[in-house]
């Protein structure tokens, strides 16, 4: 087969070379997988939470040393900086230990008080076949984030990946399997929509987790619905970056050029919108330009590049559209937006101000290193400013007092907030967020129950058959 008939692909983003191709999946390879992950199911209801936990602990151990092969090639399937992937994947092992180590704790069966006569507990039980739909900007990460906790609880999961990384999907997969996880844990999909929707419809799946964009969210989500099934959508974000007016500036300017360029600017929790007090502006602004020139583009590979080439060339064309309409609506360039001269898919870092409510960019994510940074004088400002966004997903406020900073964060319609810090990951942590950017949490206890039957079980006592026959009567 030639390049162009493959859907799912790898095409190194940094020189446009065609790897790999992988051909799509059949209905029958669908209909076994479904069988042999239900099978899964059910056997692993026999089985002890314990057995599990071990595999978990050696999925763990089998991505550390299998660090530099796994970092190699998600840098080749999507373009990220060998530091960054290598960095995923000790993010991934912690994930993995932190479920191995934790899950079997947090879902014991739970006494509930009640007048009701009789003992209540909430049993956590598995629910059946999860189908998962991810995407590429963190080839592992975003897979570890579903697979962990499902794993532990007894859910087989089904894995429908970006058609981009093909290489690190199917990787991930290997990796499950040569730590000895049986056959149908996770299971590498190269499917259609139409037969993620097949999939979904079928009645041995019974969750849905997607993390995405809001347009794939909106689709996958329906036919989540109509099939009654339980879904989780993490999806896209416009993340205020806020400093107040007491803010350390050495901090700020430390952090805020890495908030955005990170990954080339392709983070969900990226800092998409700087909201800064008029008293900092003008320092910000320069230091943020100063950080954006200091780049170095180049091979993914090579440890002194400092600036990733985006993940493919329709991404950056999409980009540099957004970018072209922001400022035919008014928007200046502060800084960047000339072309790189590299064949791979580089977007020069760029600074946009004067953004206002009628620009398309007020309301749009851009998903690559193009930093919106808008000037206000009052916290409040900062606030309704923030807060003027359809999407909830994170945010960072930086405060000459984090108490402060903390009371701010509370009045952020979002599902994460972090003070006086970059955001972290961690696997206790909780991710997620409210409005467009979807709902749901991945990671820590409220993730891993995610797709938990909570059953309730009422043990009374001995019957009293004579009352009870007169209460009926
Ligand atoms: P996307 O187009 O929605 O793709 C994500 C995944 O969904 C891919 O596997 C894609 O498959 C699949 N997909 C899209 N439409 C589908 C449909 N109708 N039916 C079945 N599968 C479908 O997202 P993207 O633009 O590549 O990813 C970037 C977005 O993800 C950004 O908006 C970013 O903010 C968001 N994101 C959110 C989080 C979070 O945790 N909230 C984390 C990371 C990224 P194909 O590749 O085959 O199209």
């Amino acid at each position: 087969m030639k390049e162009q008939d493959y859907k799912y692909k790898t095409i190194n983003p940094y020189n446009n070379e065609f790897v790999k191709g992988f051909p799509n999946t059949t209905d029958d390879e669908i209909k076994e997988t479904l069988e042999i992950s239900d099978k899964l199911y059910h056997d692993w209801k026999k089985q002890d939470i314990s057995e599990r936990a071990k595999i978990l602990k050696n999925i763990a151990k089998v991505f550390r040393e299998n660090s530099d092969e796994l970092a190699k090639i998600a840098t080749i399937d999507m373009g990220k900086l060998i530091s960054e992937s290598k960095g995923e994947v000790e993010v991934c092992a912690m994930i993995a230990d932190y479920f191995a180590d934790n899950a079997e704790e947090m879902l014991k069966p739970k006494k509930i008080n009640t007048i009701a006569t009789g003992e209540a507990t909430v049993e956590m039980n598995s629910t059946g076949v999860i189908m998962a739909v991810e995407p590429w900007n963190f080839p592992y990460y975003q897979i570890m984030r579903v697979f962990a906790p499902n794993f532990m609880v007894g859910n087989p999961m089904i894995l429908k990946d970006a058609a981009n990384i093909p290489t690190s999907a199917q990787t991930f997969e290997d990796m499950v399997i040569k730590a000895g996880a049986p056959k149908g844990s996770i299971t590498n999909l190269f499917i259609s929509y139409d037969q993620v929707s097949d999939i979904i419809a079928d009645k041995r799946v019974q969750g849905v987790a997607l993390t995405g964009s809001e347009r794939g969210g909106k689709s996958v989500a329906q036919i989540a619905g109509a099939n009654i099934k339980k879904s989780t959508m993490e999806l896209g974000g416009m993340d205020a970056f806020i400093v107040l007016g007491d803010a350390d500036m050495e901090q700020v300017n430390k952090t805020a050029f890495g908030a955005r360029l990170a990954n080339a600017g392709q983070v969900c929790v990226s800092a998409k919108r700087f909201i800064v007090m008029d008293n900092v502006y003008d320092e910000f602004l320069e230091n943020l330009k100063d950080n954006f020139e200091k780049v170095i583009p180049g091979d993914p590979l090579d440890t002194k590049t400092t600036l990733a080439p985006m993940n493919t060339k329709k991404a950056k064309d999409k980009l540099q559209q957004q970018v072209d309409e922001a400022i035919s609506a008014g928007a200046k360039v502060y800084y960047g937006n000339e072309p790189i001269d590299l064949e791979g898919q580089f977007f020069q870092p760029t600074i946009l101000t004067d953004i206002y409510k009628e620009n398309p960019a007020y309301h749009t994510e851009m998903f690559g290193p193009v930093a919106h940074v808008y000037k206000v004088h009052s916290e409040q400002e900062a606030i309704d400013l923030a807060n003027d966004s359809d999407f909830g997903l994170g945010g960072i406020v930086f405060a000459g007092d984090e108490n402060h900073g903390a009371e701010v964060a509370s009045k952020l319609e979002t599902g994460m907030v972090y003070v006086n810090s970059f955001v972290v990951t961690l696997p206790e942590l909780p991710f997620g967020g409210v409005k467009n950017s979807g709902y749901g949490r991945e990671m820590s206890e409220l993730g891993l129950k995610a797709f938990v039957n909570e059953k309730l079980i009422l043990k009374a006592p001995k019957p009293d058959f004579e009352n009870l026959a007169g209460g009926i009567g």
